[in-house]
């Protein structure tokens, strides 16, 4: 892990982002509060044009929680099938649609517990609708996010909870707002998980990350070092994928 970016270098950083992408917002397409937490409750584990693929056709006919409680389960499965997990996506954005009906008067609430108390809505998709929806600088941690986050320095943590509290501490007041978004463009378009593009970053020298390719064809060396939120989840002690391999080398 690089060492803590310091406070004069984390605010250059966001001066370099925020020159390169004047004006940053979401790539979800969406009309309102209601269908933009819909397209963020889809995006997870899915590419955002993915969603925008599905949603287009849907949110034409469903851009209210009641317009979408009435299309019914089976039949919003039949525009959002293309997007992984969409059995349970579907469930969960039929029964969000009810409560938000029901405990809301059809609004969607400016209040993280209300959101986080939503079916199928974490603490990433309330702070992406408290950001982008409400004008709130919340910072919502994703995998780019927490790549970005990690090899810069930037805000070095764990878990997506630890990076999104560093963040809080490392982003000047003025740069939170669009912070997250500045962060999340960086992270697709050119820090990427396999091969980041250091030779073309604006940041290269006060980046941390030590690996840093310094053109295309030393891209294709670069190891996998960085750690992403889901790998933690799933990773497989070294311990016993070593003690696999010398069961199947005995078999
Ligand atoms: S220098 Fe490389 S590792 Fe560092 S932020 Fe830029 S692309 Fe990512």
């Amino acid at each position: 892990m690089p060492r803590k970016m310091t406070r004069a270098n984390a605010a250059l950083l966001y001066e370099r982002l925020s020159q390169s992408r004047p004006d940053p917002t979401t790539e979800l397409h969406f009309k309102n509060p209601y269908t933009l937490l819909v397209a963020v409750a889809l995006s997870a584990q899915a590419t955002d044009e993915g969603v925008n693929r599905a949603t287009g056709p849907l949110f034409k006919i469903a851009d209210t929680p009641e317009k979408m409680a009435a299309l019914g389960e089976k039949k919003l499965g039949g525009y959002i099938k293309t997007i992984g997990l969409w059995r349970n996506k579907a469930k969960n954005v039929i029964a969000l649609s009810n409560m938000l009906i029901d405990e809301h008067d059809s609004a969607v609430p400016r209040d993280r517990d209300a959101l986080e108390a939503l079916p199928g809505v974490g603490r990433k998709t309330a702070n992406v609708v408290l950001n982008v929806a409400f004008g709130e600088p919340t910072i919502a941690v994703d995998t780019h996010i927490f790549r970005v986050s990690n090899r810069t320095g930037l805000a070095p943590g764990k878990n997506p909870l630890e990076v999104e509290l560093g963040l809080e501490k490392s982003t000047p007041a003025d740069y939170r707002q669009h912070a997250h978004h500045w962060l999340i463009l960086h992270g697709r378009y050119v820090c990427k998980a396999r091969t980041p593009e250091c030779w073309r970053c604006v940041i290269t020298d006060i980046c941390g990350f030590r690996d840093k390719t310094t053109e295309p064809k030393a891209a294709k060396k670069t190891v996998k070092k960085t750690p992403t939120a889901g790998k933690l989840k799933t990773a497989t002690p070294k311990r016993k994928t070593a003690k696999r391999k010398t069961a199947r080398a005995k078999a």
